[in-house]
């Protein structure tokens, strides 16, 4: 076995649910769970979750229906909503919560026959210009989806584009065209994503959905996830391979990228692009081998990366490292990687191995 691991600590997770329910008591909560969980893996982190939440958000109808089969009654929205016509048939046998961001989907959703009523979330383009309807055009769609025979629940659904920057103008200003719409009757209304469960009260309505915050990063640039009270729920865990002295002048890696300015000593980590580790990150990105930091050197290759352990001298061939997770936090090695946290997590490939635990 290729020692490379991603340890899932299902007890942070909870612990983060917590922090979102603490944030914004009497609230609902979709914990978000699209993409494999953020990559933390969908079974486990439903299941963990169960008895925290009382829904789940997911990006499409084969990642909803694998909520389904684990969570027979909670409540399931479908944040892009329906792909083709056919779609709403299945979501009404999966009793899913539905958006609805286009004139496509409406049209769709108006001609489909269902099995039973949808819970319908009409979405707002609040600013964030990627989908929904702006204000206007979203009173028309109201006016002809109340009272549909394919509606249970009329509800209303943004996102920010800015949350994550506090104190946005932007922000401030979806918030109130948000609010411009509630003298419509919708059942519920929901806005704040993990940036606005954390800092925005005022964005709370009924529903939250927070997803970052729950795997224990954090949304912010300028605000760490430690500074949020958040556990780091996944760390990814190699091995030191090999260790070798290199004369001033010698080289690592492809395209000799990098050169020793000194005597120094190279270590090999078992872990690569091909695992999800960012091939971008530079020389100087910070790892952890045996508790101790040191930094990358030279390219990441497919299957290793070479770290510089001239510093750490007492490291040797069998140590455990951590390339990010309790020890190192995943948002500062994204930071050093030119990304986020959410793109590491997310693209951490399906060879590495997952393995969970709770304490
Ligand atoms: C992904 C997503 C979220 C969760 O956002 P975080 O920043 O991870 O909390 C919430 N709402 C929508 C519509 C999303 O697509």
């Amino acid at each position: 076995m290729r020692p490379l691991v991603a340890t899932i600590n299902l007890a942070a997770l909870r612990h983060n649910a917590s922090v979102a329910r603490r944030c914004a008591p009497e609230r609902k909560l979709f914990a978000v769970v699209k993409a494999n969980a953020y990559g933390h893996g969908v079974r486990e982190v439903v299941t963990a979750l169960h008895d925290e939440v009382e829904g789940f958000a997911v990006a499409s109808l084969d990642e909803a229906a694998e909520v389904r089969a684990l969570h027979g009654v909670g409540r399931i929205l479908l944040l892009e909503g329906c792909f083709a016509a056919v779609e709403y048939q299945y979501a009404a046998q999966l009793r899913l919560d539905v958006v609805v961001h286009s004139e496509r989907q409406l049209e769709q959703l108006l001609a489909s026959e269902l099995a039973c009523p949808l819970n319908i979330w009409l979405k707002l383009d609040s600013g964030m210009h990627r989908l929904g309807f702006a204000a206007s055009q979203l009173r028309h769609c109201y006016e002809r989806l109340k009272g549909a025979p394919q509606v249970a629940e009329l509800n209303l659904i943004s996102h920010f584009a800015c949350a994550d920057e506090r104190g946005s103008e932007q922000t401030e200003e979806q918030l109130a065209e948000f609010l411009g719409l509630l003298d419509l009757d919708f059942s519920h209304r929901s806005l704040a994503n993990s940036a606005g469960v954390l800092t925005i009260p005022a964005a709370h309505m009924d529903w939250l959905r927070p997803g970052i915050m729950l795997y224990g990063a954090s949304p912010f640039a300028d605000l760490s996830a430690a500074e949020l009270g958040l556990h780091p729920v996944m760390s990814l865990r190699g091995e030191l391979l090999a260790c070798r002295e290199l004369a001033v002048g010698e080289t690592v890696g492809y395209g000799a990228a990098w050169q020793a300015q000194r005597p120094s000593r190279i270590g090999t980590v078992s872990c690569g692009y091909a695992d999800g580790y960012p091939r971008h990150a530079p020389s100087g990105t910070p790892v952890m081998v045996a508790g101790k930091r040191v930094p990358l050197v030279g390219r990441v290759s497919m299957d290793l990366l070479c770290v510089d352990l001239t510093d750490a001298p007492e490291a040797s061939v069998g140590d455990p490292v951590e390339l990010w997770g309790e020890q190192l936090p995943v948002d500062e090695v994204a930071r050093c990687a030119g990304t986020i946290g959410y793109e590491l997590l997310s693209k951490v490939t399906a060879r590495v191995a997952r393995r969970y635990f709770s304490t």
